[in-house]
């Protein structure tokens, strides 16, 4: 059987033993209400309240801050973006966000559009990274908030963020951070930055799927997106997840721990893997910062092939990659993501998307570029449009 080498981790992670370890007594043992006030129900608020301080130190935030749990970072960006702009509204009706945003912050964003909300799209150079200049020019005086990713998911390009957060405090506008690829990737400090309202999910930081935070800061005002019982500090009714929350604080704490060790390891793999890439193949071009970019990901462009075709002739060699965003790979629509950076559309569609988990090797990463090169060279020889003239 061929040996199945995971090189797609943007697009889901195993759960971390010692999480699963940690959870498993929320299923069974202690299985009460958080809301109870019997004591299964406080040993379960108990748990909840351990979640939070883990998820706070994650961060650097501070003990009054609110650590809302949702049902992953999608709920926690909406929650983020709708629940600012509908209690603020009186302030004024403008957000600024990236054009290189998740589609979970640009999609809540086009709803209010439609509710009389403006947006702008600040635009990003060559690799990935917003402009600060036009970051300035955006703000106006109904200005409310700014919604700026801390690292791109699909290029791993990392955002000047304490440029950005300085930005913001000059304007006196709140800044919302979607930090689901950064965190536990690098190190990150909301109290330092002056962020007021940042997103994650736990599934990135080796915790299960299907849970997420929104660190809320003191002084932050939001309002619920989901009404009922009135859980979260009323920000987010329904019963807790408790056995995902208990997973997503611990997988915090790990991640937090071990993050030195895990940046020198991804980024040992990770410069191997672009070196041998780029330097194999001709006309094959690494995509974001050279420099400023997450640890685990390597973004890659070949062109005169299409992404799927290789996707495909590596799954039968027992790698999984992905073409472009995962959330994305349902439409077969460019990644706006290089679209935005000025990747033209046809060499677009032959990027990579390879990211790095704690479970690779240095020798995934060598077996890996050994078999890339004949698959891209038999691909091209297929395409009429290679070799250039
Ligand atoms: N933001 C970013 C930057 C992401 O990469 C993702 C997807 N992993 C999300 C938000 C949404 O996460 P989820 O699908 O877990 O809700």
């Amino acid at each position: 059987m061929v040996e199945r080498v995971n090189l797609n981790h943007a697009a889901g992670n195993p759960v971390d033993k010692r999480v699963l370890e940690g959870m498993l007594p929320y299923f069974q043992e202690f299985y009460g209400n958080p809301s109870s006030v019997h004591i299964a129900g406080q040993h379960a608020a108990k748990a909840l309240a351990n979640a939070r301080m883990q998820i706070v130190n994650l961060v650097g935030a501070d003990v009054k801050d609110r650590i809302v749990f949702t049902s992953g970072a999608t709920e926690a960006n909406n929650l983020a973006l709708i629940g600012f702009a509908y209690r603020n509204r009186q302030k004024g009706n403008h957000i600024i966000t990236s054009q290189v945003e998740h589609l979970s912050i640009l999609n809540p964003l086009k709803f209010l559009v439609k509710q009389g909300f403006e947006v702008t799209h600040v635009p990003v150079d060559e690799y990935g990274i917003i402009k600060l200049e036009a970051l300035k020019e955006a703000i106006t005086d109904k200005t409310i908030l700014f919604s700026i990713q801390h690292a791109n998911n699909e290029v791993g390009s990392i955002q000047p963020i304490r440029e950005v957060a300085g930005i913001a405090a000059d304007a006196k506008v709140p800044l919302h951070v979607d930090a689901v690829a950064s965190a536990g990737q690098i190190p990150i400090d909301v109290s330092d930055l002056g962020v007021s309202l940042m997103t994650l999910s736990s599934n990135d930081l080796y915790g299960p799927k299907g849970v997420g935070a929104l660190v809320v800061r003191r002084g932050t005002s939001i309002q619920p997106i989901l009404l009922g019982g009135g859980q979260e500090m009323g920000l987010r009714s329904g019963t807790e997840n408790v056995s995902g929350i208990v997973g997503m604080g611990l997988a915090a704490e790990i991640t937090g721990r071990e993050l030195e060790a895990n940046i020198r390891h991804f980024t040992r793999l990770r410069d191997r893997l672009i070196k041998a890439v780029t330097s194999k193949m001709e006309y094959t071009y690494l995509n974001g910062h050279p420099t400023h970019r997450l640890p685990n990901n390597a973004n890659i462009r070949f062109s005169f092939v299409e992404g799927e075709a290789i996707t495909l002739h590596l799954s039968f060699q027992g790698f999984l990659v992905a073409t472009s965003s995962a959330c994305t790979s349902r439409t077969l629509e460019a990644s706006h993501v290089l679209l935005s950076m000025g990747v033209d559309e046809a060499e677009a569609h032959g990027a990579l998307q390879l990211t790095l988990g704690r479970d690779n090797t240095e020798s995934h990463i060598d077996h890996f570029t050994e078999v890339l090169p004949p698959i891209i060279q038999r691909l091209r020889e297929m395409s009429p449009l290679y070799p250039p003239s």
